[in-house]
């Protein structure tokens, strides 16, 4: 291997740590302790897992979390009244409802009654529009976190040729925005792309965000490039999770890479503190924290 493995999990916990002094100060300054709402709707044993980590790393950073778990037979009415009294409740900053919600509630719905103030998942579509016209929004975590990784190890974005492989609403999209606003010269790739190989070949920076265990090998790689992996795949005889990339044929051709797991895993929920932190400090009016947003 060549590459620099960039090591998410580190960079994470520096991030928790720069959201736990100014959560700390924010307390002993100004008497704000910024809060986080997760809300699970129904028994999905990986939303479980996932909401578990949210809520102890919350408490960790020193935020109050509050969690709200309701049944999977919640009415759309039940769940949007949950919402409405969140978005009133002044010691909530961020809001997050977590995905998928069961079959018979609009997404869509759901996620667009959230306070974009309080949107901390980035999903509101007044967030969406904001981030695509280059205004202040809250920014989607995992494509943040990407963002925060590739700033720390290349510095200046500006005039690089960036691929996104995937163009979802919740990854790739937001990214290729991200990407852009730093003034990279940015290609959205997706299944229907043609010789998908040789477009990455020409990428200084590639992110792959497929959800298609290793698709992404050595070939496609520009030598020296930067290569971020999003994927989290699981597959059946395979222990643990494999990224989207193939690690090791990457590794002999990037100039550095994220592995999986501890890459970008790892920063999705750091980002997700940054963002309540974010969102707490907007709303009190005092200065956002500084390298922790786009
Ligand atoms: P989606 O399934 O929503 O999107 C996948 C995208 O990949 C689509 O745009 C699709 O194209 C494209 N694609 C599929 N096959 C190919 C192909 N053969 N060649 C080129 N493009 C292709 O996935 P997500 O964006 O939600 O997630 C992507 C990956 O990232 C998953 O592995 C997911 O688990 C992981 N993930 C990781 C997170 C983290 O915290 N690290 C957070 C969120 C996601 P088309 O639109 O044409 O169908």
């Amino acid at each position: 291997m060549t590459a620099t493995r960039i090591d998410g999990k580190a960079f994470a916990a520096g991030v928790r740590a720069r959201v736990a002094e100014r959560v700390a100060r924010l307390k002993e300054e100004q008497g704000i302790v910024p809060g986080l709402a997760v809300v699970l709707v129904g028994e999905d044993p990986a939303s479980e897992v996932y909401v578990r980590n949210k809520g102890k790393q919350t408490v960790e950073v020193g935020m109050n979390s509050f969690e709200h778990k309701l049944p999977a037979e919640t009415s759309e009415a039940e769940l949007l009244d949950l919402i409405g009294k969140l978005n009133a409740d002044p010691a909530v900053h961020g809001i997050l409802v977590q995905l998928p919600l069961p079959g018979h509630l609009n997404s869509d719905l759901v996620i667009n009654a959230i306070d974009p103030a309080k949107d901390v998942d980035g999903f509101h579509i007044s967030n969406v529009g904001l981030l695509g016209t280059g205004q202040k929004a809250m920014v989607p975590c995992t494509p943040l976190g990407c963002l925060m990784m590739l700033r720390d190890h290349l510095g200046s974005l500006s005039g690089l040729n960036a691929v996104v492989v995937g163009r979802s609403n919740i990854v790739g999209k937001p990214m290729a925005q991200l990407l852009l606003g730093d003034s990279c010269t940015v290609t959205i790739a997706h299944s229907r792309t043609k010789d998908l190989a040789a477009l990455c070949r020409g990428a200084d920076i590639l992110v792959a965000a497929v959800g298609r265990p290793e698709m992404i090998t050595g070939d496609f790689v520009k030598p020296g490039a930067t290569v971020i992996d999003v994927g989290i795949n699981r597959v059946p005889g395979r222990n643990g999770i494999l990224g989207d990339c193939h690690f090791d044929s990457c590794a002999e051709v990037a100039g550095a890479i994220t592995p999986v797991p501890g890459g970008v895993g790892p920063m999705t929920i750091a980002c997700l503190l940054a963002n309540t932190l974010t969102a707490c400090c907007r709303a009190n009016g005092l200065p956002e924290p500084e390298g922790l947003t786009a």
